[in-house]
């Protein structure tokens, strides 16, 4: 319904901001996520910035706020994201508490994957096609992006245990003239690889599919989330959830694209997949990955309860650590296996610390540390904290730039127009989240919808902040932003 570009700010922003950061995270086997989260389906074009009425499919006729027009010939190359803003608060999926969390939100049904990378590198998650951003500052469990040095790890004592299982489990199968391995070792002369992928043949087969719903997946996902979370499923709800991916494939541009090794393992370059796992036939296992320029990001992983005494989760993941180092000799900036948050006190998602080396995201820095030092800040500060140890505490880095972010938005909202908006004043998103939420404008902001917008006109150098702060100045600046 109604449409504003903004060419003059991209241009400018462009121009200020080429040092945003950009780093990495990724998402969760355990996200029970969403599926109750409110969305608004949309489909507007523009290779422009513009802001869009959220039903508005065509976009660029009616209402336009400023002269501009948007248009749509590049529509299909770049990334189009829904801004939803900040959610209700919602029960957390890891302590349980009613109320316990919110998220900052955006829903996409395409977007390239370097901008996801970028995304996930600043605390992102995704769960079917909708993206979120908890707020850290508000929110009972203090959730840390976590990924694994994958290129570096060597197996421990306990990851030997559990491949010794496996190996006794197929071992006798593979004796016995089961199915070839999988694994060309001439290809991989990786011994990490080959002790975890080394057990394929001989009744087990780990196959990279498309992210597509067949009646095998969800029949174990059905009886995934009976037997594991008590809850029903639909098989409406299972697509939506761990089928659908905003995630536009990219292909690769490799001298040799038609080794076996990438047929095998990034058949559709980088994307959404499912590695399936077959045990003596059967589907066991799916495990829900982005493949993405710098990393395999781990989605979900289910597996059908029969299979529970295999540990298959801790499998799950040295497969996907073996995938890392595979990968990495078909795309060489791939390096990473990101594993969702890591939550300090939370058992169920502590394990994800033990393969190092490994990093947490400090999200008020985005930048990656090591998670030995991490972990002591972490005691030393239970709740949310910085891994700078330029300041003590979460709240101390608040205080101290909230304000510097007020006085340095404070003269935009009064000039007409974005060009008097100064980005490097509010890079960091939290900071403006948080300083939006101290009542400043008194909830004109918030939510976002086609209905207010109008209303809320003389926010909407707000929303452009507030967009460029979530999402990160070089993302905002490629993408078209729709509310
Ligand atoms: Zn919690």
């Amino acid at each position: 319904m109604s449409s504003l570009t903004a060419l003059d700010t991209k241009n400018k922003l462009r121009g200020d901001c080429q040092n945003s950061s950009s780093n990495s995270t990724s998402d969760d086997n355990t996200s029970d996520a969403s599926s109750d989260y409110a969305a608004t389906d949309t489909d507007s074009a523009a290779s422009e910035i513009s802001y869009c009425s959220a039903d508005d499919s065509n976009s660029n006729s009616n209402n336009t706020f400023e002269p501009g027009t948007v248009p749509d010939s590049d529509s299909k190359k770049g990334s189009r994201i829904t801004l939803l803003g900040i959610q209700e608060r919602s029960k957390c999926g890891y302590c349980k508490t009613p109320n316990g969390s919110r998220c900052f939100m955006i829903k996409s049904k395409q977007i390239t994957c370097t901008d996801y990378q970028a995304l996930i590198d600043r605390g992102w998650r995704r769960s079917g096609l909708l993206m979120y951003l908890t707020d850290h500052s508000d929110s009972c469990c203090a959730y840390y992006p976590i990924r694994t040095h994958a290129l570096e790890h060597s197996l421990g004592a306990s990851d030997k245990k559990l491949l010794r299982r496996w190996r006794k489990r197929f071992a006798k199968n593979k004796m016995d003239g089961g199915a070839a391995a999988v694994v060309d070792k001439k290809e991989v002369a990786d011994e990490m690889v080959d002790m975890v992928c080394g057990l394929d043949g001989g009744g087990l087969k780990v196959v990279m599919e498309p992210a597509q719903f067949t009646e095998a997946k969800y029949r174990v996902f059905e009886k995934y989330q009976k037997a594991v979370h008590d809850e029903e499923s639909t098989p409406k709800g299972f697509e939506w959830f761990l089928c659908a991916t905003p995630l536009v494939p990219q292909s690769m541009n490799i001298p040799n694209p038609a080794s076996d090794q990438q047929t095998r393992l990034l058949p559709h370059g980088l994307g959404t997949y499912h590695q399936c796992y077959y045990i003596d036939g059967k589907l066991a296992a799916v495990s829900v990955l982005d493949i993405l320029p710098s990393c395999v990001s781990a989605v979900y992983f289910f597996y059908d309860p029969e299979f529970s005494p295999l540990s298959m989760g801790t499998y799950s993941a040295l497969r996907e650590m073996a995938l890392v180092r595979e990968l990495h000799c078909i795309v060489p900036s791939l390096q990473y296996y990101y594993l969702g948050y890591y939550i300090p006190g939370c058992n169920k998602m502590t394990y994800k610390g033990r393969w190092r080396p490994a990093d947490l995201l400090d999200l008020l820095t985005f930048n990656w540390v090591p998670i030995e030092h991490c972990l002591r800040r972490i005691s030393e500060h239970p709740v949310f904290c910085t891994f700078d140890t330029g300041s003590d505490t979460h709240s101390e880095v608040m205080r101290d730039t909230a304000g510097e972010c007020v006085a340095a938005a404070a003269p935009a909202l009064k000039i007409t127009g974005l060009g008097g908006l100064c980005v490097d004043d509010v890079r960091r998103w939290r900071q403006l989240v948080v300083w939006l939420d101290l009542g400043y404008f008194g909830g004109r902001l918030v939510p976002m919808s086609a209905d207010n917008l109008a209303s809320i006109s003389k926010s909407l150098e707000l929303v452009v902040l507030q967009a460029y702060a979530a999402l990160g100045v070089d993302v905002a600046c490629r993408t078209t932003l729709v509310i």
